[in-house]
């Protein structure tokens, strides 16, 4: 499983808590301790596990997209578009058609046919859809 780069970005809230969290503390305490440094820092990291990446793990999907069909395009790479084809749709460099309908991700075969392709599953990433026929 490859981490986006978002969650890079992401982390660069981390200082911002801490130095209002350690200004809070010496406000309240007047004095500083070293468990109260890493009490903090761990706080900091808690947040960003539960409110960022662990519900990406559960309902969305890291990456968000799965690697198209031809095993091409990363997540990166797919526009999402109105198509003349099949209306809204994630269209990727190759050409190909996707559609994502809650975890699971299908090709589209114009008009409207939805090919099983790839589904999340919450903490092992994505995989070939066994609905697959
Ligand atoms: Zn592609």
């Amino acid at each position: 499983m490859k981490i986006p780069k978002e969650y890079f970005r992401a982390l660069l809230w981390l200082p911002a808590t801490f130095v209002s969290g350690y200004t809070l503390y010496l406000i309240l305490t007047d004095g500083f301790s070293l468990l109260t440094f890493v009490c903090i820092v761990a706080i900091a990291f808690g947040f960003q596990f539960a409110f960022v990446v662990l519900p990406d793990l559960i309902w969305r999907g890291i990456p968000e997209l799965p690697r198209c069909e031809d095993g091409i395009c990363e997540y990166k790479d797919y526009e999402f578009t109105r198509t003349s084809e099949a209306g809204w749709a994630y269209r990727c460099p190759c050409g190909n058609l996707y559609s994502k309908r809650g975890l699971r991700f299908y090709r589209i075969d114009p008009p409207k046919n939805l090919i099983p392709y790839q589904v999340w599953k919450p903490f092992r990433g994505w995989r070939p859809d066994s609905t697959r026929t």
